[in-house]
């Protein structure tokens, strides 16, 4: 246990997040409040406790050199670049103090809050209306904010001046482009990409008659009413409104 370092200064690593009109979560459903750091906490160790003395949950602080508890962030932001990975999900970089547990690809820490937030233009939707209402939430957290285009990051957001000329020319260009194309989708197909309500983006498995099924980012399927899902031009892409069905044991 001696060889935890406690770090003052901060240390910078990458990190994903769920993107919602409410601000951040962790992929466990952690929430990141604006303004304020996240603290780690072992829950693994709560329950544990809980189980052998049916006592108060007594867990250890976290994170702990031989456990898996910690807010992780890794050293690079291609370690979070898998396939599939990046549909739904924004990256950043995040700022970490406090105890700090080191892999080899990266850390677990105890305190963290964002540095700036990188999105792949995936995550944007196309009416800049749109992208300004859910930009909201991501300004809140007084950060810089840049679109990953091609592996350049696009300024589009200035946490002292505002909307970044690079950035709204992108997305004007972007808006422009996808308005002169043919909107019209009739079918719903294997591969096409969907909004769940509640769940964020998805593809599509498999269509089998009244039924979609989807595939999550974090791989979990989930199946839909086929009547339930609906094209939205204004997005370039399938959504639903309804809560979907979960196809697994509930083990998410
Ligand atoms: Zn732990």
């Amino acid at each position: 246990m001696t060889a935890i370092p406690d770090y003052i200064s901060p240390i910078t690593g990458y990190r994903v997040w769920q993107w919602h009109r409410a601000g951040l979560r962790s992929l466990n459903g952690e929430t990141w409040h604006h303004g304020e750091p996240l603290e780690a906490r072992c829950r693994s160790s709560e329950r544990l406790h809980w189980r052998r003395h049916r006592a108060n949950p007594r867990p250890h602080d976290a994170p702990h050199l031989h456990c898996t508890c910690g807010i992780y962030a890794s050293k690079s932001v291609e370690h979070l670049r898998r396939p599939g990975y990046q549909r739904s999900l924004i990256y950043g970089q995040v700022l970490l103090w406090g105890t700090i547990v080191e892999h080899q690809r990266g850390w677990r820490s105890q305190y963290a809050y964002p540095q700036s937030f990188l999105l792949p233009p995936e995550v944007l939707p196309v009416r800049l209306m749109e992208i300004e209402t859910l930009l909201k939430s991501l300004i809140s957290y007084d950060r810089d904010i840049f679109i990953l285009h091609h592996g350049a990051m696009c300024p589009l957001w200035k946490n002292d001046s505002g909307l970044a000329a690079d950035g709204l020319d992108y997305l004007t260009d972007r808006a422009s482009k996808w308005y002169i194309q043919p909107n019209q989708r009739s079918a719903i197909k294997q591969g096409d990409r969907i909004a769940v309500a509640g769940e964020g983006m998805a593809v599509v498995d498999d269509i089998d008659g009244t039924y979609v099924r989807v595939k999550l980012g974090n791989k979990t399927m989930l199946r839909i009413a086929r009547k339930q899902v609906s094209w939205k031009k204004e997005n370039l892409r399938w959504e639903t409104e309804a809560r979907a069905y979960d196809e697994g044991d509930g083990n998410r």
